[in-house]
């Protein structure tokens, strides 16, 4: 493998959470109250499973406290909006993070809607994805946040270059779509009406895929030497977990290429860590 084309996610989210432990280590030493996290898991998904134990181990791993509340998947949206209001009120915790998808009884928008700006980690209230948009960046929604982190790590140029997203999700595509905007790139946003999209995708300069489909973008969709951020996370035939990015045909075209695993995954994980202090800070004032 190219390493040299590798934009290493691994890498760059070690060196976050070293900052992080660091921040957290000085919160300790001071004898103050430690980072609370508290995430609520509806049901028992599979994939939700993992992502909340990865969460929970990259918290602890920097000294942060996170605790998971397990309901099941028959909690009513009533029952549920009361137990994020008891949350939003309770002084000892400072990040609230309602893991998704809910069951389809639940109208999602509306429960994200519940959490307090102030705890809201994911960064998917309307006023943070409201600020996002008018470049207050006060806290950015994890992933798109990352990615961000990364662009800045290797000093990649967006000013001026064609960012193609494929994918316009509340949680990725969108936000993006505003920080590159904000970023001065030109950004052309691709979802499942969109026509000619090799066309669109043969364009870009920076190639972002958040689909969600194994081997959905081949080489023939790439210009050269374009910059691609695979964002997906799905399963191969094999059963191995893989990005949208058919990443072995890929790479010899590419400048760069984030991995997947090891590349957006571990920084969305560092952003949340990120998230978490700054809500904690703000929560202390
Ligand atoms: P969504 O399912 O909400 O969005 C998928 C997007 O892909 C939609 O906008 C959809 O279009 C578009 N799409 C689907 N099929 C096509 C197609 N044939 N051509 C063009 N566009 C298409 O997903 P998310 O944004 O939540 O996540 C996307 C992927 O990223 C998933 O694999 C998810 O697991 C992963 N993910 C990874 C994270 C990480 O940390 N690495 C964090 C968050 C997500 P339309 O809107 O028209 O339906």
């Amino acid at each position: 493998m190219d390493k040299a084309k590798i934009i290493d996610g691994k890498m760059v989210s070690e060196l976050i959470k070293t900052k992080v432990t660091a921040q957290v280590s000085k919160i300790k030493a001071a004898e103050q109250r430690i980072p609370v996290l508290t995430i609520i898991q509806i049901g028992n998904h599979k994939a939700s499973s993992t992502y909340i134990k990865n969460k929970k181990i990259a918290c602890e791993k920097v000294g942060i406290n996170c605790n998971v509340l397990n309901y099941l998947d028959t909690i009513s949206e009533a029952e549920l909006i009361k137990i994020i209001d008891e949350l939003n009120n309770n002084a000892e915790i400072d990040a609230i993070l309602v893991q998704l998808p809910l069951s389809e009884h639940i109208n999602s928008e509306k429960i994200i809607n519940t959490i307090a700006t102030k705890k809201d980690v994911d960064g998917f209230t309307p006023k943070i994805l409201g600020n996002l948009m008018l470049g207050h960046y006060n806290l950015l929604p994890g992933t798109p946040k990352g990615i961000m982190a990364l662009f800045k790590h290797y000093q990649i140029q967006l000013f001026g270059q064609h960012a193609v997203i494929i994918g316009r999700s509340n949680i990725v595509g969108k936000p993006l779509a505003n920080l590159l905007i904000n970023a001065s790139a030109t950004v052309t946003v691709c979802h499942s009406q969109t026509k000619n999209l090799t066309t669109l995708t043969k364009q870009a300069d920076i190639l972002i895929s958040a689909v969600g489909k194994a081997k959905f973008v081949t080489a023939s969709m790439i210009k050269e030497n374009a910059i691609v951020i695979d964002v997906g996370i799905n399963w191969d035939e094999h059963n191995n977990l893989c990005g949208d990015v058919d990443f072995e045909n890929v790479l010899p075209k590419v400048k760069m290429i984030t991995p997947v695993p090891g590349g957006v995954g571990p920084m969305t994980i560092a952003s949340l860590l990120e998230n978490i202090l700054y809500l904690y800070h703000i929560n202390q004032t």
